[in-house]
């Protein structure tokens, strides 16, 4: 038996806030359904913001997501500092207390930073920090990026583009975790052909200046001076907010495999933490795609309990560095042995495959069309992969 979900309480403003809302009016919710997000912005789409918006490409109006569904309440410049779970309300920043039958947990994730809040360090999360540094490359020379993730490897590939020299600093090779040794070898060749300076820091790094930073220390003393430096080293989950409720934790906000975290209470998108299926540990996923997939989970399972479908996670995720357009589908797990299945990662278009212990685990198109439904089979299709698979258009 479902509870009576009348009222609905979504905390968080982006993706998985909007999709949640979405999900819950075509799953048939008629009752009312508040979004409450502490940003002063409508819902905008996070991805350009290291991209196309932040090299000047795409507008900023282009950032912003279609018009919210009028039956939808969005109350922006608005914070949730508290839950409590046996009244159901969620405590507002300026005292109010907003009842609730159903809430949506959607508060995402925050840029982690390696100095206190005051030290003036240059992070990218949200649509303010892109304007801020777009603003600053137009007048730099020069820019050293902490962290060659994926980020870091956009913001980096973005600023060459502009002209800026540009060094990055890590700790481990740039985008091993994210790709594997195979492909991130190929897009570590790629930065460097542009230009760009690898620094590898045996330690964690010291931010050196202050409002703004100056400099980079490496943890063998090497000191980086840029213009501009900016710290891309990961994202923190946003669940203060959550403190005394009994729900959260610094891993993020732990949900069943419908997306509930307790009675009455689902969650979505970054803030997420779920237990892998495959290593039994729990694993946040944050990306765009899997904010989707999950505030579709968690939106019907606020409806439907039991009866609302399983989530499966379905990693998809993309990146655009260095003039590769890449999509990715599954996991690249540590070891996995890598297939050029069509074109070269020399002649910059490929399809590649990547087997585990002789099972596929993971597709990537690289500047190569293919539909994602198509990747996604491809990622876990068992051998010999069909001809009809690699018929996709070359880009
Ligand atoms: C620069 C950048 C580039 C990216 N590029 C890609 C990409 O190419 N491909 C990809 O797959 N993914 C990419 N991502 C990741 C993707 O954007 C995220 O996975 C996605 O935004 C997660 O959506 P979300 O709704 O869960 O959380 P978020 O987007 O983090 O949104 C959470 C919202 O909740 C608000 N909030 C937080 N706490 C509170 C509170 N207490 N009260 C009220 N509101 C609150 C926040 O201000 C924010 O508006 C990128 C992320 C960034 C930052």
């Amino acid at each position: 038996m479902t509870e009576d979900v009348r009222e609905i309480v979504i905390v968080g403003g982006s993706i998985a806030a909007v999709t949640a809302a979405d999900t819950l009016r075509r799953h048939g919710h008629e009752g009312s359904i508040t979004i409450v997000s502490d940003e002063r912005y409508t819902p905008y789409v996070r991805p350009p913001l290291s991209k196309g918006m932040l090299k000047g490409a795409e507008t900023v109006e282009s950032v912003f997501m279609a018009p919210l569904r009028p039956d939808v309440a969005f109350r922006s410049g608005c914070r949730a500092v508290g839950l409590d779970r046996e009244r159901r309300r969620v405590l507002l920043d300026g005292g109010e207390e907003l009842p609730y039958d159903g809430l949506v947990v959607a508060s995402g994730a925050r840029a982690r930073r390696l100095g206190p809040p005051e030290a003036g360090e240059l992070v990218v999360r949200d649509l303010d920090d892109a304007l801020r540094l777009r603003a600053a490359f137009a007048e730099a020379g020069s820019l050293v990026v902490v962290g060659g993730g994926f980020l870091g490897m956009e913001i980096a590939s973005t600023a060459r583009g502009l002209g800026l020299e540009v060094t990055v600093v890590d700790q481990d090779p740039p985008l091993v975790r994210q790709f594997g040794g195979f492909l991130a070898e190929h897009m570590t060749r790629a930065a460097v052909d542009e230009g760009v300076r690898l620094v590898r820091s045996p330690g964690t790094v010291e931010l050196v200046g202050g409002a703004p930073v100056t400099a980079v220390r490496t943890a063998d003393g090497l000191l980086l001076e840029a213009d501009v430096v900016v710290s891309a080293v990961g994202d923190v989950p946003n669940v203060e907010w959550l403190a005394g409720s009994g729900l959260g934790g610094p891993e993020g906000l732990l949900v069943d495999d419908r997306c509930r975290v307790a009675p009455g209470v689902v969650a979505a998108g970054d803030v997420v933490t779920r237990v892998s299926d495959r290593t039994g540990r729990p694993r946040r996923s944050p990306h765009w795609g899997s904010a989707i997939d999950q505030a579709r989970a968690a939106a019907q399972a606020l409806l439907k309990g039991d009866e609302a479908p399983v989530y499966r996670p379905a990693p998809y995720y993309w990146t655009e560095q260095w003039g590769l357009d890449i999509k990715i589908c599954g996991r690249i797990l540590p070891g996995a042995t890598p297939e050029i299945l069509s074109g070269s990662l020399d002649e910059r278009s490929a399809l590649i495959r990547w087997t585990h212990e002789g099972v596929p685990v993971a597709a990537a198109t690289v500047n190569h069309r293919m539909p994602v439904v198509k990747l996604r089979k491809l990622a876990t299709a068992s051998d010999p992969v069909p001809p009809a698979f690699l018929e996709g258009a070359r880009g």
